[in-house]
């Protein structure tokens, strides 16, 4: 195993960034983040690769530490197998070690599986987190909820890169039911598992107004791994923290548009006016 070099910040009271030099891919990072408690911690996710996390995690937080998966991808999932437990919600439990993307193999998981849901919570003594279920970047993507801090711990769910990797699987509209769901509670500030600062709550408004805008407007087309996708790019490149990257199958674009037309209708959503504050 090749030694990872971990470094951590405190982005707030208890809530630590980890991560490490070999996470670092452009200006896209992979981020875990530990919530510690007076008796329990919890981390987020578990990176990519094996790395001795556990053990950096543990140290830091000096109370036993859980993991929890923020969904089932490789990229969040990589030191599962140094834990005995493991707690990952039901639907992304299925992908969990799977060869999603053609060029990884498949791998045994060997940590025990545990269920969150939705309306689970996980108590650490002074504070407990809240489970929310994001359907859209996967079928079980969580965010968790930290009342004290008043911070979220978004994963994939609420970010700058949105990979609507299965198109029309999860409709959009449903996607963005969930993520004004989350809007609903009082946070100030997102931890998502690719930015190594913390977004503002008007995240969540962002990506909707410019993803529902690009998915009628984009004009630009990119391959992944031999699969045809639309894009939509916002802002002037990753220094910008209003930078939005999306993409989403190709052969799923109409039928987005059809459910970004059905969510407008059904929600009575209205899109934050160009040049006003998100604030
Ligand atoms: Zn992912
Ligand atoms: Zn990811």
């Amino acid at each position: 195993m090749k030694k990872k070099h971990f470094f951590h910040e405190e982005l707030r009271e208890g809530i630590f960034l980890i991560s490490c030099k070999e996470w670092e891919m452009g200006k896209a990072t992979i981020n875990t983040y530990l919530i510690v408690g007076r008796e329990k911690a919890v981390l987020v996710d578990a990176g990519l690769g094996a790395s001795e996390l556990k053990e950096y995690a543990q140290q830091l937080a000096g109370v036993p530490v859980m993991l929890v998966l923020s969904h089932g991808h490789f990229d969040h999932t990589g030191a599962v197998n140094e834990f005995e437990d493991v707690w990952i919600h039901p639907e992304d439990a299925l992908i969990l070690g799977k060869n999603i993307i053609k060029f990884l193999p498949s791998r045994k998981i060997t940590a025990k599986i545990h269920y969150l849901m939705e309306g689970d919570e996980l108590s650490l003594g002074d504070r407990t987190l809240q489970v929310y279920n994001i359907k859209g970047h996967t079928a079980g993507s969580i965010v968790l909820y930290d009342q004290k801090t008043k911070t979220l711990i978004s994963g994939d769910s609420v970010c700058r890169r949105v990979f609507y990797i299965d198109g029309n699987k999860y409709p959009i509209n449903r996607f963005f039911h969930d993520l004004m769901k989350v809007d609903q509670l009082d946070f100030t500030g997102v931890c998502s598992a690719h930015d190594r600062f913390l977004l503002p709550k008007s995240q969540i408004r962002h990506m909707i107004d410019v993803i529902s805008d690009g998915i009628y407007h984009s004009n630009i087309t990119i391959h992944i791994l031999g699969r045809k996708y639309f894009q939509v790019k916002h802002g002037s490149g990753p220094e910008d923290p209003k930078f939005i990257d999306f993409s989403a199958p190709i052969v799923s674009r109409e039928q987005l548009k059809l459910e970004v037309d059905d969510f407008f209708k059904k929600s009575g959503y209205q899109p934050i006016p160009e040049g006003a504050s998100h604030e």
